[in-house]
């Protein structure tokens, strides 16, 4: 494994970073995360991630007994830790948990939490996923209901995405996306997901169940600045079949073109000319 691990304040390398068997993260799978990235060495959209990190700690009543600057602080030195080329961007991944305590879920047992930072070189997906577009399985795996276990929660309990994406690996898609109870269009297991229709954007309202992503938001302003109507909207899965572009967007895969949902050509089976523009826009931000 490469890269170096930050557990409650010691950075190892990654084979020999660990974590207590009694952690309740272990255990329960109580506990929060976020994933970031860097460009140029800097963590991109830093304190969006940090916003979201506290929504998702105060939902399930998790303290963040740091400041944005405290953790700003540990994931620059865990950064610095990774020995890797200049050129090389890095992959964050922070995780909080509930901590070590009893086999209960009384929060008294846990009353101090666990904080992890991975940080490794990020591997780069392959060019062609940008200039073809991926293939996208629309899964039967639905996605958790809000009021089961809220999407919007960014929780380390992903067993709602892992079963969506097994379900996706065995039809050969690179993404899996997923419907609400409902039936409508949620989010894919790892990206969020917009249509293009008609030279507008839309992609699924957060009521849908799904994770406000950073990546969504960045880019839901970045089209209204290049002057692309955007807006968020219910969405079936005919909408997406019929729709003229596809992409799905997320940290570590930015903007990605779909080209495909399972066996089906999305437009003209190419990347589109409105999500060749924001991906443009968005390069050019970063
Ligand atoms: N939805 C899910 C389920 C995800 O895991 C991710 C990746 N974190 C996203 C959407 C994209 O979010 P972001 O743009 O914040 O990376």
């Amino acid at each position: 494994m490469q890269g170096v691990v930050y557990v409650n304040g010691t950075i190892t390398s990654a084979d020999a970073a660990v974590v207590p068997v009694f952690d309740h993260g272990f255990l329960y799978g109580e506990g929060i995360y976020e994933t970031l990235r860097t460009y140029g060495r800097v963590p991109f959209l830093f304190s969006e991630h940090m916003a979201r990190l506290r929504r998702s700690a105060e939902l399930i009543a998790l303290p963040v007994p740091f400041t944005d600057a405290e953790l700003r602080a540990e994931i620059d030195r865990t950064c610095a830790a990774c020995e890797v080329a200049d050129t090389d961007d890095l992959y964050i991944r922070m995780l909080l948990t509930r901590g070590v305590g009893d086999l209960t879920y009384n929060l008294g047992a846990t009353p101090v939490p666990s904080l992890i930072i991975i940080v490794k070189p990020l591997k780069p997906f392959p060019e062609r996923n940008y200039t073809e577009g991926i293939r996208v399985a629309l899964v039967d795996v639905r996605r958790n209901h809000t009021s089961a276990l809220n999407p919007t929660i960014k929780s380390n309990n992903l067993l709602n995405n892992a079963l969506a994406m097994q379900e996706a690996y065995r039809r050969g898609a690179d993404e899996a996306l997923m419907l609400n109870q409902a039936g409508q269009v949620t989010e894919c297991s790892q990206s969020n997901v917009f249509i293009v229709k008609d030279g507008a954007l839309a992609t699924p309202p957060l009521s849908a169940g799904l994770l406000p992503g950073i990546t969504r938001q960045f880019v839901l302003d970045l089209a209204w600045k290049i002057g692309v109507p955007a807006s968020e909207r219910q969405l079936s899965a005919k909408d997406v079949a019929e729709s003229d572009e596809v992409f799905i967007t997320g940290t570590t895969r930015e903007i990605t073109p779909v080209t495909r949902i399972d066996d089906a050509p999305v437009g003209r089976d190419t990347p589109g000319p409105v999500t060749l523009q924001l991906m443009a826009a968005f390069r050019a931000k970063t």
